[in-house]
């Protein structure tokens, strides 16, 4: 099926409107504190910093274009942690994962809030986020997880929904089961990163375009961040490059796995999401661990990814990280596979881009050791709503204060984060597994037995620690 248009920055970006380029960064300067990146994290962060010190000088580093990257382009899930709690008690325990869950989840009405003050039209929808079973090994995926919620006590449980309950919801040939998450939103994930990127502008921040960090030292009681025509020299730093933090020289690297996603939007086909009943605008995803995860807009179009993509090898973030047409090939099988009436329609836009993968599956906050450099990476797919929480935990640590978001569990030094294996046994490995997840779950998803092989190898992660899937 043929694809309208196949780029990196995908649909989102160009329906927003790409904003006026800002300048680069071309001499020598001053700040309170340096954020490298200018993805949601990078700027939630200076926005809670500026937000919390409107005198503060707050300067970002972007090495390409504010919201350009995974920012702009992802799912718009905008989802607390709570497919994540299981992972969240069995890593910190009950009490812990319950202030990360409650913080993550204030953090979605936070976003809402924060678009509704600034006037922006992100398309923020509180629609709930519907997991759903589409084969037999997939049936009760989530039980873990209600079980860990229900034993912490929580009283607003998702909501188990049989055949018929998830079918009035959204109707599909691959349905089963499903479990529905209330708490989540979606929104238009480039318009939110543009009106961040402005609120931010208005609120006094530097923000500095095309101005890679390529050198950052501490020393003389500060922080320098240096870019090819000039430097940042500051108090504090924070570290949000996403995946390129992944790469050698920073201090994530070796902790961290690239792999990718990929999605493409459909035209406009609201007669079909008429027909099959997905009025509410539900995000839904399947239990794949490679997931497939799907929404509508507005105006009537259906958006479908797969996490599927491609382990890029060290800390790359380009090439079929973002443009991928073997993998967009696939995207569309599913799309068709889960919706039949797509089949002859458009497929408008593809795209793609790099996911950085921690081994415990949840994103890590990092202070290191001189008190002056704060870093999070490893959303693994699941940031558009933890960022802005996660923004907030930085800039209170960037401002050494102490508060529910400084102190959360999730702050732990570098060496709490698993080390993956070095080049090129990370990227050859991590293909293999891929390779063999992705036969394991064609299988499941044909009804058939996976091959002993595919069956045997996509068990490796669980054995060594690895969380696959959540
Ligand atoms: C296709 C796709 C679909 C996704 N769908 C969802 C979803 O539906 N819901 C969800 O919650 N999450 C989703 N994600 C993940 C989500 O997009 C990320 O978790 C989130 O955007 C992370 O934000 P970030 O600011 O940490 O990183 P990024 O958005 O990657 O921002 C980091 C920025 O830092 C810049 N940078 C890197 N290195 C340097 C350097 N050396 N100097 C200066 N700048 C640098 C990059 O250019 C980039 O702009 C998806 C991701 C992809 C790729």
């Amino acid at each position: 099926m043929e694809v309208g248009t196949h780029d990196a920055h995908g649909y989102w970006i160009a329906e927003a409107g790409e904003p006026e380029p800002l300048q680069p960064l071309r001499r020598d300067i001053e700040a309170d504190v340096v954020v490298v990146g200018g993805g949601f994290t990078g700027m939630w962060t200076a926005w809670h910093l500026t937000s919390a010190e409107p005198g503060a000088r707050v300067v970002l580093l972007e090495s390409d274009r504010f919201g350009f990257g995974p920012s702009g382009r992802n799912g718009g899930f905008c989802d607390a942690m709570w497919v994540s709690f299981a992972s969240l008690v069995e890593r910190f325990g009950v009490e812990a994962a319950t202030e990360v869950g409650r913080a993550a989840d204030d953090s979605i009405a936070q976003i809402g809030a924060f678009a509704e003050e600034q006037g922006i039209d992100c398309w923020f929808n509180r629609s709930g986020y519907l997991n759903v079973s589409t084969a037999p090994a997939q049936d009760g995926s989530w039980d873990g997880n209600v079980e860990a919620m229900e034993a912490a006590g929580f009283r607003d449980l998702p909501a188990e929904l049989d055949r018929q309950g998830v079918a009035a919801i959204c109707r599909s040939p691959a349905f089963r089961e499903g479990l529905l998450y209330r708490q989540a939103a979606t929104v238009q994930p480039a318009r939110l990163a543009f009106g961040l990127r402005d609120a931010l502008l208005e609120a006094g921040a530097s923000l500095f375009e095309k101005s890679a960090v390529i050198g950052f030292e501490e020393g003389g009681g500060g922080v320098v961040a240096h870019t090819e025509l000039g430097s940042v020299r500051a108090d504090r730093a924070v570290l949000a490059g996403g995946a390129g933090m992944a790469g050698t020289g920073w201090p994530f690297a070796g902790r961290v796995t690239m792999a990718s996603s990929h999605m493409v939007i459909s035209e406009s086909v609201p007669d079909l999401i008429e027909e099959i009943g997905w009025t509410g605008g539900e995000a839904i995803s399947d239990c794949r661990a490679l997931l497939n995860y799907f929404r509508t807009t507005p105006d009537g179009r259906i958006a479908f990814g797969w996490g599927g993509g491609r382990i890029a090898a060290g800390g790359r973030r380009r090439g079929t990280s973002e443009v991928d047409p073997s993998v967009t090939r696939r995207v569309i099988e599913h799309a068709v596979a889960y919706f039949p009436g797509l089949e002859g329609k458009r497929f408008e836009h593809a795209w793609g881009g790099p996911i950085d993968a921690t081994a415990s599956h949840l994103p890590h906050v990092v202070r290191f050791p001189s008190g002056r450099v704060f870093g999070a990476i490893g959303y693994t797919g699941n940031g558009v709503g933890p960022s802005q929480m996660v923004g907030r935990c930085l800039a209170s640590l960037a401002r050494g204060v102490e508060d529910r978001y400084s102190t959360l569990p999730l702050v732990e030094p570098v060496e709490a984060l698993t080390r993956v294996p070095p080049e090129p046994f990370r990227w050859l490995g991590g293909a293999v597994i891929r390779a063999a997840i992705e036969n394991r779950e064609a299988a499941e998803m044909a009804g058939v037995p996976p091959d002993p092989i595919s069956g045997g190898i996509s068990k490796i992660p669980g054995l060594i620690g690895f969380h696959i899937g959540r």
